[in-house]
């Protein structure tokens, strides 16, 4: 078994209660927390993957439109889920938390080469990271009580495509705990 890293993606302000709020993401919030907590007493390290874009330059903005600006409030991870001294925030500006982000440089220099993907959207940010993940050849974790869609149909479907395609092992919250101690 390698070292361990929970990739938390996009838990931010306007994707859980503002301008792209997605209800369904309230589920994940208490075991998020209770997963959080857990990584930092048993030193596995904790990791933010934050969309942080720029108004009127992302071209994502126009399929979306404005959210996660630079700057706002919206773009700052929620208050049950905020970051502590020693974890780790890494902005990106696309889908994939690795795309063009400093994220490889950082997991590699920790060591770590097994991902615990959790955060927003199963279908999304969360597939295409995993995207990523699977081609520099980690090994991915994903609790299904960790991660949501705006749809059952896009939750379901997301972690079956992460499944199938990445190989992602779909576990949960408890399980991935119970691996720490
Ligand atoms: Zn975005």
């Amino acid at each position: 078994m390698g070292k361990k890293a929970v990739i938390v993606i996009d838990m931010l302000n306007d994707f859980v209660t503002g301008t792209l709020k997605c209800d369904r993401a309230q589920r994940i919030i208490p075991p998020l927390k209770r997963l959080i907590e857990s990584a930092r007493v048993n030193g596995v390290p904790v990791i933010y993957s934050n969309d942080l874009h720029y108004k009127g330059v992302d071209k994502e903005l126009n399929l979306w439109g404005d959210h996660a600006l630079a700057g706002t409030k919206g773009a700052e991870v929620i208050e049950e889920l905020k970051p502590a001294e020693g974890d780790f925030i890494i902005p990106k500006r696309r889908y994939s938390g690795f795309f063009q982000t400093d994220l490889h440089l950082l997991l590699r220099e920790l060591g770590v080469d097994t991902l615990i993907m959790t955060g927003l959207h199963a279908n999304m940010c969360v597939r295409h990271t995993s995207a990523d993940a699977f081609y520099w050849g980690y090994r991915i974790l994903i609790p299904k009580d960790g991660t949501e869609a705006f749809t059952e149909e896009d939750y379901v479907g997301g972690l079956d495509y992460l499944a199938k395609v990445y190989g992602a092992e779909i576990t949960s919250v408890d399980e991935i705990i119970k691996e720490f101690a």
